[in-house]
């Protein structure tokens, strides 16, 4: 087996766990069609011994200082800062994605998280409310059992994201990491463990829908966080509501860019191609409609063909790579699927659109970055999620017909204005449906700034402060300072 066998599938109460009666599956390098693990899914018991352990240590961490968690969290981040070569190469094999992402932005973003919420432990706090005389105070408890449900596209960060605010809050966490990229999720409860934490705090159980489904509906399972497609943030509200349970549910998007006239257009154009071609083009907030205004619609295309071809794909590990393959084939095929409905539907192909040669890598989930021009509102491609590499380019005339385009889909997580006009662009984003925006960039997403969607793209937010509110419960407690005054 290859380097990036781990131990066992699971990791439950400090330890790796195999139960290999649990359905197997692989985890493959989508660059080559290579197996770099092979693991099984949790059986109802892998899944029951997760919730029994962080059943049991969940009460004692609770009762801890927040400064004393926090501790933990930041000794995690600098251990996962010091693994970071290794957990990105190893994230690399999992996803395709090119070693120069993964080396900046999933562990070391994974770390941040961390680092934010482990500083922020020790400040979580409630309120007082004088009543002049009696008052009341706040408590915000933790919720006691989290559970914390991946998308296969940042594993290691999905996980931090999710488990540093719970832990911060003083829960017990169990992660299940999507069935296509398993690995790096297991590096973190090693980092976990090495850190400190406590056992039982922080557990991996892999596996299918079915077994998020499960950890969805478990009686004892206080709230469960899904990063993943918008039907399956439908099932998984619905098995949550069997135990009323608290969600977080970071969905699909398909937002919108808008690039003016006045834009500095080299930004625009750089801010679009981050926004569609990052990670392969499979980023929940991708700007996946660029619409650009007239006068500069031509200008913009030919600068963004030029700059889309001399995007350099190849080897996922080699340093001077910017683009490995999809994460699968499947998914590749899909979004195949689409370019051709694209064509089919009348949209122009400015660049890419197939399948690249790629010398050593044939067996792998390649695609070629992709831009459609002359895209109309009504078409496939501009109205539902791709999760791929390709950009549609729209024009438009002006600012109201432009908000009214981009806010016409049922998604609303992410969104994007290019302008030089200071009061225009507070002006547009205000009227844009999307819970993540930017002016003048784009997909930047720090720790320090609320991120999540409206409409069917979501509900709560991941990172801030504002994630604090999404794992803890508050308790109101009014204290009287003088005699009960009753008529009986
Ligand atoms: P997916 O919805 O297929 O799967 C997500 C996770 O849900 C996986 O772990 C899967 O095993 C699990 N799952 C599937 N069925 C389930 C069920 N019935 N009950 C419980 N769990 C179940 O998504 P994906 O293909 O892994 O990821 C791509 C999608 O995720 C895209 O739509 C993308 O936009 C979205 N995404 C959103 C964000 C965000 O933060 N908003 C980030 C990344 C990806």
């Amino acid at each position: 087996m290859t380097a990036a066998q781990p131990k066992a599938s699971h990791h439950i109460n400090g330890q790796y766990r195999e139960d290999a009666s649990g359905r197997s599956f692989e985890s493959i390098y989508p660059a080559t069609g290579e197996v770099n693990a092979r693991l099984h899914s949790a059986t109802p018991a892998v899944i029951e011994q997760a919730v029994a352990a962080a059943k049991a240590a969940q009460p004692a961490w609770a009762r801890l200082k927040g400064v004393e968690r926090g501790r933990i969290l930041l000794r995690t981040a600098q251990i996962l800062r010091e693994r970071n070569e290794e957990i990105s190469r190893i994230e690399t094999l999992d996803t395709g994605k090119a070693i120069q992402e993964t080396l900046v932005a999933d562990a070391a973003s994974a770390a941040d998280a961390l680092e934010y919420f482990g500083g922020l432990a020790g400040a979580i706090t409630g309120e007082h409310v004088d009543l002049g005389g009696d008052f009341v105070y706040t408590r915000r408890e933790p919720l006691g059992i989290c559970a914390g449900i991946g998308a296969w596209n940042y594993p290691v960060q999905i996980a931090a994201w999710k488990s540093a605010p719970a832990l911060a809050c003083g829960n017990a966490f169990i992660f299940k990491p999507s069935e296509v990229t398993p690995l790096t999720a297991l590096m973190l409860a090693e980092a976990f463990k090495d850190a400190g934490l406590p056992d039982g705090l922080f557990n991996v159980v892999q596996g299918f829908g079915d077994v998020g489904a499960v950890l969805a509906s478990h009686p004892d399972i206080a709230k469960v966080s899904l990063t993943g497609s918008v039907p399956t943030g439908a099932k998984v509200l619905a098995a949550a509501a069997q135990t009323i349970k608290a969600v977080t549910m970071e969905l699909g998007g398909k937002s919108p860019i808008l690039v003016f006239d006045d834009a500095d257009i080299e930004s625009a154009i750089g801010g679009a191609m981050l926004g569609n071609f990052y990670s392969t083009g499979q980023i929940c907030s991708n700007g996946t409609r660029v619409f650009v205004q007239r006068g500069v619609h031509d200008r913009f295309l030919e600068r963004l063909k030029t700059r889309t071809e001399a995007i350099r794909l190849g080897d996922p590990l080699d340093p001077d790579t910017h683009l490995g393959p999809m994460v699968s084939k499947a998914q590749r095929d899909k979004v195949l699927g689409y370019i051709e409905t694209g064509k089919s539907e009348g949209a122009r192909l400015v660049t890419g659109g197939g399948v690249p040669e790629m010398q050593g890598f044939e067996k792998g989930a390649w695609i070629q970055p992709t831009v459609f021009a002359g895209v109309t509102d009504e078409m496939t491609i501009a109205r539902e999620e791709i999760f791929g590499p390709v950009m549609s380019v729209l024009s438009f005339d002006d600012e109201d017909e432009v908000i009214g385009r981009a806010n016409d889909t049922q998604f609303g997580l992410a969104a994007g204005v290019f302008t030089a006009d200071l009061t225009r662009a507070h002006r547009v984003i205000a009227k844009l449906d999307a819970g993540t925006t930017w002016i003048n960039t784009y997909n930047l997403t720090p720790v320090e700034a609320p991120f999540g969607g409206v409409k069917q793209s979501g509900i709560g937010r991941e990172n801030s402060r504002a994630a604090i509110e999404h794992y803890t419960r508050l308790k109101s407690v009014y204290v009287a300072t003088g005699p009960v005054d009753s008529p009986y």
